[in-house]
Formats: C-alpha cells, sequence, structure tokens
C-alpha cells in the first residue's frame, strides 16, 4: 500500500505530495512518537501501578475474577501491571498495527502470553461473546488515552463506548476520575500570542502607528489547543487573577457522556486586572479515595512536591474572547464549554441581583459555539507568529536596517508570508512597495485580511500584493520596474526545520532577472549556527528506556531506533527551546553561510569541523538555528539570544523552533583539561534545500 505524505518544498516554498510506501509512514509515527517520553514518566508510571494493584485487589475481595480491559494499550505495559497484580485475564486492545505488533512481542518476552490477549482494533470495533473479541465483558477497565487537554485524544467516545459494549456496570476503573483545574490570568506575554499590538514606527515625518483592524480585535481566534510547558513560564510574565478553581470533573467508572456540555463556575478575582487567559491542567486519581494522584498542576500551585518532566502531557493556555477587566472580589462565572475532543472558555460577570436560583437558565444562554477565527488574522499568523509579530525589539531591528537601505526612489519588493515589513518599508519611505506571500498562495488567500489591515492605517494602493509565485512573476507585475531592495524576514508557513525558511534564497534566485544591478537584498545572507547541548530534560523523548517498572520494554526501544535510522538518514528534529532548557557544552559555531547577494549555486554547500567540548555534562545532541544578516552591523537570531557563560545556561528565541539533532550515543564529557570534540559533517543540498549531517563523538 502506498501512502501520500504532504511536505513542504524548501526550495519552491510549496507543498508537494509525495508518494511514500507504507513503512513511511508508520516510522515517521513510531520515531517521532511519545511513547519513549511515557515510558520514562516514572509518576505516571508508579501511579498506574499502585491504581491497578488497588483495583485488582478490590475485585479480588468481591471474590470476583479480574478481568481487564486495556484501551490503547501500546506497548502493553498497563496490562503487563494488571497481570503482575493478579489480574485473571487482560484484554488489551491496540489501534495502531505496529504497535500491537510490539505489545505482542514484549507481552511474550515477559511471560505474560497466557494472561494477556492483544487485539489489533479500535475499541469501538471489539465484540464480546463465545465467539468475539472477549468471552466476556470486563470488570476492570484501564486506559490511558489523554492529551495534554484531557480529551483531544477522543477518550470521552471511547469510554461511553466501552462502557455501553466492553465492561461490566459497576466496575472499576484506573484512572477512576480526572478533574480539569482552571486559574484566570492576566500575561501580556501569552496574549502577544492571540492578538496583534500597534506597531510603532518612528520614520523621518514623525511616529507612525500600525494599527490592527478593529475585525481582529474581537475576533475569538482559533478552536485548536494550545499546550505549553507551563513550568518554563517565569512567574514575572504573568499574573495570577483568581485561585485555582476545579472546572470540571470525569468519573471513567460511570457511563460517560461525550456529547456537548458546558460547566459553569463562580470566581472572584483575587486581585483587579485584565483577564485575558485561561490556564488549565488536569490530574487524575487513580483510585476512588483520591490517594494515588497524578497532577499535571504547574511549579506555583504545588512549590513543595518534586515536578515530574513529562511532554505528553503538559499545559493549556486557552485565549479569552476578548480581554475583560475585572475588580478584585467582585462576581464572574467562567464557563467551559467542550464538544468531544476539545474545550474553550468564556467569562461572564454576574448581573445585578443574580442569584443561585436562575444558575440553569444562566447557563443555558452561554454561546456554546465553538471559537472560529472571523478576522482571517489567525489563519494567516500561528500563535508564535503573533509573538513573533508583537516582539518590539526584533521589529525594531527590522527598522533601523530598513532605514539604512531605503531611499526615496526604492523599488521594494518583499518576499515572506505574512510580513508587516511592507508596511514598514512604506512608512520609511519607500516609493513603491510590493509583496509576494509564497506559501499563503498555497494554503489560503488572505487579500480581506489584508484589505481591512491597510484600510485601518489609510494604507489603501499604498501597498501592492501581487498574487503570485516569485517563479512567475512577469515585468508587467512590477509595472516595467526594477526592483532596487528586495526584502524577506525571511519566514515562510511551510517551514519546518530553520533552514527551510533559505527558501527566500531560493525566490531570490527565481526573482534575479526583476533585480536592478546596484540592487539590495535584505538579509543580505544567512548562517547556520550549531551547539552541542546538554538537555535538562528534552532528552527522554529520544533515550531507550531498557526496563520499565519492572517489565522489559526493550523491544520498543530498537523499534524507536529502526525507526530512527528508517533510510540510513537521521533527521533534525524542530523543537522551540525556550521551552525545554539546556546547557551549553561548546561554544555556538558558525557552520555554513548562505550569500542572498548571489544566486542559489549549482553545487552542494558542505562543511566539516569539529567542535570542543568545554564543559563538563552529557552530549545529547546539537542545537542548530538560523541568523540573518539584515545589513552589515544588523543580525537577529532565530536561535540562541543569549549564554551566560559560566553554567552554559542558554536563552532562547521565544518564537521560533529551533533544530535539534539527537545523538544516537551520548558521551560525558569530563573536565576541561581534557576537551573533547565532536566531528561534525555537513551537507547543504541545494537541489532539496534540506541539510544532512552526520557526528562523530
Ligand atoms: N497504554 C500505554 C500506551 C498509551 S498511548 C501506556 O500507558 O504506556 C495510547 C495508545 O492508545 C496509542 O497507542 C493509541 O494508538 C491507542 N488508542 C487510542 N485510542 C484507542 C482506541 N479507541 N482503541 C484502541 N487503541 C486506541
Amino acid at each position: 500500500m502506498k501512502t501520500f505524505c504532504g511536505r513542504a518544498n524548501p526550495t519552491t516554498g510549496s507543498m508537494e505530495w509525495l508518494e511514500e510506501g507504507e513503512d513511511y509512514d508508520y516510522h515517521q509515527e513510531i520515531a517521532r512518537s511519545r511513547y519513549a517520553d511515557m515510558l520514562h514518566d516514572k509518576d505516571r508510571n508508579v501511579k498506574y501501578y499502585q491504581g491497578i494493584r488497588a483495583a485488582v485487589s478490590r475485585v479480588k475481595q468481591r471474590g470476583e475474577k479480574a478481568i481487564v480491559l486495556d484501551i490503547g494499550t501500546g506497548t502493553g505495559l498497563l496490562s503487563m501491571m494488571a497481570a503482575s497484580a493478579g489480574a485473571d485475564f487482560c484484554y488489551a486492545i491496540e489501534v495502531f498495527k505496529p504497535m500491537a505488533n510490539a505489545a505482542v512481542k514484549i507481552v511474550e518476552k515477559n511471560g505474560f502470553s497466557d494472561k494477556i490477549k492483544v487485539i489489533n482494533k479500535h475499541s469501538t470495533e471489539v465484540t464480546v461473546g463465545p465467539d468475539g473479541d472477549m468471552q466476556c465483558r470486563a470488570n476492570i477497565l484501564v486506559t490511558e488515552l489523554f492529551d495534554t487537554e484531557l480529551i483531544g485524544e477522543g477518550a470521552l467516545p471511547t469510554y461511553e463506548h466501552a462502557h455501553k459494549y466492553l465492561v461490566q456496570e459497576g466496575c472499576e476503573a484506573v484512572p477512576h476520575r480526572a478533574t480539569v483545574y482552571v486559574q484566570l490570568v492576566e500575561s501580556r506575554r501569552m496574549w502577544c500570542w492571540k492578538k496583534l499590538f500597534p506597531v510603532h514606527v518612528e520614520a523621518e515625518d514623525g511616529k507612525k502607528i500600525l494599527i490592527p483592524p478593529s475585525e481582529m480585535e474581537n475576533c475569538p481566534g482559533l478552536p485548536s489547543v494550545c499546550d505549553i510547558q507551563l513550568n518554563q513560564m517565569p512567574s514575572s510574565d504573568f499574573s495570577t487573577l483568581s485561585d485555582v478553581v476545579k472546572m470540571f470533573s470525569v468519573d471513567f467508572s460511570k457511563p460517560v457522556q461525550s456529547a456537548s456540555t458546558c460547566y459553569r463556575v463562580q470566581l472572584e478575582p483575587v486581585k483587579s486586572g485584565k483577564a485575558q487567559i485561561v490556564l488549565s491542567w488536569w490530574d487524575i486519581d487513580m483510585d476512588p479515595s483520591g490517594i494515588i494522584n497524578c497532577s499535571m498542576a504547574p511549579y506555583w500551585v504545588k512549590p513543595t512536591s518534586a515536578l515530574q518532566w513529562r511532554d505528553h502531557w503538559m499545559q493549556c493556555v486557552y485565549f479569552l474572547p476578548r480581554e475583560e477587566p475585572v475588580v478584585q472580589g467582585e462576581k464572574l462565572y467562567l464557563t467551559a464549554c467542550r464538544d468531544e475532543y476539545s474545550v474553550w472558555y468564556t467569562l461572564q460577570k454576574a448581573r445585578e441581583g443574580e442569584n443561585g436560583a436562575d444558575e440553569e437558565e444562566q447557563k443555558a444562554a452561554v454561546c456554546v459555539e465553538s471559537p472560529v477565527c472571523r478576522c482571517r488574522a489567525h489563519l494567516l499568523w500561528n500563535r508564535p507568529r503573533f509573538g513573533e509579530l508583537n516582539d518590539q525589539s526584533r521589529t525594531r531591528q527590522y527598522i533601523r536596517s530598513l532605514r539604512k537601505v531605503l531611499k526615496t526612489d526604492s523599488v521594494c519588493l518583499c518576499i515572506s508570508d505574512g510580513s508587516l515589513l511592507p508596511v514598514l518599508a512604506h512608512y520609511l519611505g519607500a516609493k513603491k512597495v510590493q509583496c509576494v506571500q509564497p506559501s499563503r498562495i498555497d494554503l489560503y488567500h488572505p487579500q480581506e485580511l489584508w484589505q481591512a489591515f491597510f484600510k485601518a492605517n489609510n494604507l489603501e494602493d499604498k501597498i501592492k500584493i501581487i498574487e503570485t509565485r516569485p517563479e512567475l512573476l512577469k515585468p508587467s507585475h512590477l509595472e516595467d520596474k526594477k526592483i532596487s531592495v528586495l526584502v524577506g524576514e525571511p519566514f515562510f508557513t511551510t517551514s519546518l526545520l530553520p533552514w527551510h525558511n533559505l527558501y527566500f534564497w531560493y525566490a531570490r534566485t527565481a526573482v534575479s532577472s526583476h533585480l536592478a544591478s546596484n540592487v539590495t537584498v535584505l538579509p543580505q545572507s544567512a548562517s547556520l549556527h550549531m551547539m552541542i547541548v546538554e538537555f535538562q530534560d528534552l532528552w527522554r523523548i529520544r533515550s531507550p528506556c531498557g526496563i520499565c517498572e519492572g517489565f522489559d520494554v526493550q523491544t520498543m526501544d530498537d523499534m524507536i531506533k529502526d525507526s530512527l535510522n528508517f533510510r540510513e538518514s537521521k533527521e533534525a528534529e524542530p523543537h522551540p527551546l525556550w521551552e525545554y532548557p539546556c546547557k551549553s557544552l561548546s561554544e555556538p559555531q558558525e557552520v555554513l553561510t548562505f550569500d542572498f547577494t548571489k544566486t542559489v549555486p549549482e553545487h552542494c554547500l558542505s562543511t566539516e569541523g569539529s567542535v570542543k567540548l568545554l564543559r563538563k555534562g552529557k552530549s545529547h545532541g546539537a542545537v542548530l538555528w538560523m541568523e540573518y544578516h539584515l545589513t552589515a552591523d544588523i543580525s537577529v537570531s532565530t536561535g540562541l539570544m543569549q549564554l551566560s557563560n559560566e553554567k552554559g545556561n542558554c536563552e532562547w528565541n521565544p518564537h521560533c523552533k529551533q533544530a535539534v539533532y539527537f545523538f544516537s550515543s551520548v558521551i560525558e564529557s569530563e573536565i576541561l583539561s581534557d576537551p573533547t570534540a565532536v566531528e561534525y559533517v555537513m551537507n547543504f543540498d541545494t537541489k532539496t534545500g534540506e541539510i544532512a549531517m552526520d557526528f562523530k563523538l
């Protein structure tokens, strides 16, 4: 069987559909999966084991046989825990075939083949009866089907079905219940991910302020969850306006309803401020009494308990439809609405004289419609991109450099997706400003948004959006004028890895015939930088687990390793490193440069060398990022922002993902007197726009 995989081609900026063998998809799935992270999640594993033991013994105490249904068995871990705890039989359901196969092997290797039956089906396809997949209904329901938003992986419909068809009434469930918690906060940093703030430009002829159109101000944004490692958000970046409140609970031992519903709680702000964001996380009680509790609460909620790092469950940031000023002590209602797979929030002020009696009425009045972007900006810009556009110090760098290169007779072309550079260039006095937004042409036509944007700022007819791809640009698009200043951030929405934004270079090459002989290109060049790091935690997601709670899961480790080495080429992967602390073990090193004043060469750009390890630590991998040299003396980094030298603590650009290449073996470097080096080879293939790399430790 063949599958089609969508991938952006970094040399054309557009999506291409490649036919791939069946294996490709599944190797990608395994290689980038969260299985390793889950197996390393000690806190989760220990508590599941405790909860399972307790459930089995409750059933046994009642004199019943313990029959377990484990939905989404993955490696078979939870079923093996149940079998060890004395369960009489386990039905381990797994829909993903490669995982079901792995579970069979792992169960066999651990000696549980007679107690555990692995069934490669979606749970809703499982049959019960003498000829069915299961002989009888189970009396213990074990699952781990949760994502950061709790219900995003379809836990509710799966439970609903299981209670109807697969388990007995009054069954035990591990976990027994889940509770979702919320806290109302004000945070300029996070609010910057949802709306565009006015952009201030100091032009020759005075101060200009670029304002977003009103449609954007009141737009509810996107329904998709924003999940982050909230523990990396310093407390100085937000202010809590309420206590932590229980929003809703789900009891998994009783029939579960997945149909859309709302939950409402009353809040009294502990502080006056601007309500913008609802932070949310959940916990699960593994037993009915709630003694065995596994919590995703962030650092400020449980300051005394040790935090378990995990990437498969983080915390959620929900953006209120609009900012709401709130006063300490006033009565507020926060409503959570959910459908089968997602949750969203609204905030209401309690009306004068309102009491509990018309509670139901109030609840019904709440709009249950899921947020949909009406202004189109949320389709054009994703959350980190909003953050980037709102980053004033970054904008200042672009303004400074534009001011250096623009002249009153400049004919300027901007090639970047959803960029504000054309507006800046206009304010800074360019005679003619035009722009091309390559990826957006394939994905979405943002004309209406730009028109609203230009209208709000009286910029109609000042900036021309050329609706074509750079390769198809004709002299008539440019009114037969040559371009004297070519600018780009560069930023393209289809880019996955940092160097994919080198599409700017390809676009620059494609428009060569339209460039004046003395053209200025901004950025004039880019460079790829690299550093060897020790991660505080991120290493777990790609590191073998071996034995998990006494069970041998090496088969899974091997499987991940095979998938990572599929086609013998390991790849770098994108991660936003502000969420994943690391310390540098080497100096940052420039490894490749790309000269935008020239066209993309025919030949590959290769380099090799070695980088010295300067600090003691475990080298987990190399981090790579791009820096753009806007002019000779102004550069912006999409990676490392600061390095504090004694400890090697790194500060990363908070709006960008960096590339991480995990080493397959980790070396521990010793003291400085005996510096070890890591050798590298890198090859930028100008035909594909990809960078292949290899490291020797
Ligand atoms: N139980 C394992 C793995 C959890 S990951 C552990 O705790 O370590 C969740 C797994 O459930 C994934 O492998 C996914 O493929 C599977 N899954 C999710 N919903 C399912 C369903 N309704 N039926 C069968 N498998 C499901």
